[in-house]
């Protein structure tokens, strides 16, 4: 229960879904651009042209069963190949694949703790996670590829249960997210975007782990 913070009505949720809500407890807060950088979000955050995700082809009762589905590809993959290949940089300014699963760990730990605060504080703002200050500060090149894989399996499972158990209310509740722009978000887009994490970094994984494979195939 969240007293005096009023339940939005279905066209409001529906706004919301977009990301782009107007609810009371954050009205007050003055949203101003953030500078974005580069970023392959050409379509102000509905889709991803490089992995071609769309935030609206998600529905949020599929979410958690995704993200464990997810959580089992990247499993496969940081199980499956050689440590040498999971550690190699074969691509330029392009992190390894093991690094990316470290990335897609924090990130699933790092949202559920956002969403689990949203559920309590109207309206926070959440600071950036530094990603990659976290791929030389925790050594993510280092750290063990089978350990990565089920502590990813951790938190996304740990995530999709927190997932379950939210209601059309506990769905809408906002936030200001900063990336790729300083914005008003609904747990729902929270939710789908980490869904997109997940889905456009398997796909780096999977560019590194190929660029990184040795042998006449390639
Ligand atoms: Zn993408």
């Amino acid at each position: 229960m969240w007293p005096g913070v009023p339940r939005p009505d279905a066209r409001t949720s529906r706004a919301a879904d977009d990301g782009v809500l107007a609810w009371p407890a954050c009205h007050p807060r003055e949203i101003e651009p953030g500078s974005a950088g580069a970023s392959p979000y050409r379509h102000g955050m509905d889709r991803c042209d490089e992995c071609a995700y769309r935030y609206d082809g998600v529905a949020v009762t599929e979410i958690p069963d995704l993200l464990v589905a997810l959580a089992g590809d990247y499993r496969v993959r940081l199980r499956g190949a050689p440590s040498t290949q999971l550690r190699a940089h074969p691509l330029a300014a392009t992190w390894s694949a093991l690094e990316y699963g470290c990335h897609v760990r924090d990130v699933l730990g790092v949202q559920h703790e956002r969403i689990r605060r949203a559920q309590v504080e109207d309206c926070p703002e959440f600071e950036p996670m530094g990603r990659d200050e976290r791929v030389t500060r925790d050594r993510y090149n280092r750290q063990a590829p089978h350990t990565v894989a089920d502590e990813l399996g951790s938190a996304a499972a740990s995530l999709a249960e927190t997932l379950r158990h939210l209601d059309d209310r506990a769905w809408q509740r906002p936030c200001v997210y900063s990336w790729p722009a300083r914005s008003r978000r609904t747990i729902a887009w929270m939710a789908r975007h980490t869904v997109h994490e997940a889905i456009h970094h398997r796909r780096d994984v999977d560019r590194v782990l190929a660029a990184a494979r040795p042998g006449p195939s390639r």
